[in-house]
């Protein structure tokens, strides 16, 4: 039986500004992803706040926040066969020192908080995070 389900991807401030979104989409869509809805935006720092609540007991929640609105991400729908399990095989491991080849963050990433992109990681999250979005 098919399983097609969308999740949410971040292309974050660190790839948008070293000019990376463009190549990202493409691994992407040459995956088999469907970018079904993209758009390019700052987030002020309360709103990256709010996304990230899950993490607001973490001691690196403050920084995140920070560099997450600290310039502009593609933030986008994507679409595939178990998109949210496929979405993060493909980012790879959240450091990109330990992320495998192939991995988008083991070709883009800087370190464990510049790591170039965002998947969500649950099909309840996914949701939350569309929504978050792209709600109208
Ligand atoms: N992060 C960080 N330091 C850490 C762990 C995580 O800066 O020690 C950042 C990193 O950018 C990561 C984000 O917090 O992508 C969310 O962490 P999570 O554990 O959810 O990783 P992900 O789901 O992004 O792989
Ligand atoms: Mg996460």
């Amino acid at each position: 039986m098919s399983n097609v389900v969308q999740t949410l991807s971040i292309i974050k401030p660190d790839a948008v500004e070293r000019n990376l979104d463009g190549q990202i989409k493409d691994i992407f869509l040459n995956n088999g992803f469907k970018i079904v809805q993209e758009k390019k935006i700052q987030l002020e720092k309360q709103e990256a706040e709010k996304f990230y609540k899950v993490h607001e007991t973490k001691p690196f929640y403050n920084d995140l926040c920070a560099y997450l609105s600290s310039g502009p991400i593609v933030v986008m729908i994507l679409e595939k066969e178990n998109a949210i399990i496929a979405n993060r095989e493909l980012m790879g491991s959240t450091n990109p020192q330990e992320a495998a080849e192939g991995t988008i963050r083991k070709k883009f990433g800087i370190s464990i908080d510049k790591n170039s992109v965002h998947g969500s990681d649950s099909t309840e999250n996914a949701r939350i995070e569309i929504d978050f979005f792209f709600k109208s």
